[in-house]
């Protein structure tokens, strides 16, 4: 069976992301142009313009296009930033951040993810500005810190103190905080020394890991 995957992504984008208020055009083209079936292997790759998460094994999951589409707009990037990305999955919303940032440094806890994020990359033809850093994001990447931008695609049960001090000043960190079952996404803005918080949507992610995550 031959699927439309173009036709797919099209109506993705038009229904679940213009229609629901995704406004950001540079975003809209970001995600018209990744070919996301790319990033999901085998039998659930028919699920790939699914409205809604997707398992990509291991127990965890490609995140709805919706989420990935607010989390990139509310970091407001406009071509000359480097991203943080923690939590890179199968590595698409790293491949859509990198089509609107300078570069993007993705890091993933799970070694054979970290591999399949780095493939997918490859076989998309977005890894040229992306880096894949196998371990714990909750601690951030000081090496390749300050970002203009953090992008955190699992729920924390707090904001990690390590992305705070690594965020540059000014710049935009993305999160997803509160409780196991359900947390909400806040979008935290550095600038002139100063923090502050804004509340988005309720979501769901799979939990955040490690030093600064879910024990
Ligand atoms: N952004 C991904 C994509 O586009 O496919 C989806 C991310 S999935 C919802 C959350 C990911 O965060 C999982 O792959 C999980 O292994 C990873 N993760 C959880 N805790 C982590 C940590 N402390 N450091 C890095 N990755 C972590």
């Amino acid at each position: 069976m031959s699927v439309d995957w173009a036709a797919k992504r099209n109506a993705m984008v038009e229904r679940q992301l213009r229609r629901r208020g995704i406004f950001d055009e540079r975003v809209l083209e970001a995600m018209a142009g990744i070919a996301r079936e790319l990033f999901i292997a085998g039998e659930m790759r028919i699920c790939a313009y699914d409205d809604g998460p997707v398992s990509i094994g291991h127990g965890q999951t490609i995140s709805q296009p919706y989420m990935t589409a607010l989390m990139a707009q509310s970091l407001e990037l406009r071509g000359s930033e480097t991203v943080l990305e923690v939590g890179a999955g199968s590595g698409y919303h790293a491949a859509v951040l990198a089509a609107l940032a300078a570069r993007v440094i993705a890091i993933e806890l799970i070694p054979e993810l970290a591999e399949q994020a780095r493939s997918n990359l490859e076989a998309a033809g977005c890894g040229a500005n992306i880096r894949v850093i196998c371990g714990d994001g909750s601690l951030g990447f000081p090496a390749g810190a300050p970002y203009d931008a953090i992008s955190v695609a699992a729920g924390a049960p707090k904001v990690p103190p390590a992305l705070l001090e690594q965020l540059n000043d000014p710049g935009r960190l993305v999160i997803p905080v509160g409780d196991l079952d359900e947390q909400q996404l806040r979008v935290i803005v550095k600038n002139a020394g100063e923090l502050t918080t804004q509340m988005s949507a309720v979501c769901r992610f799979v939990p955040l890991r490690g030093g600064a995550g879910w024990r």
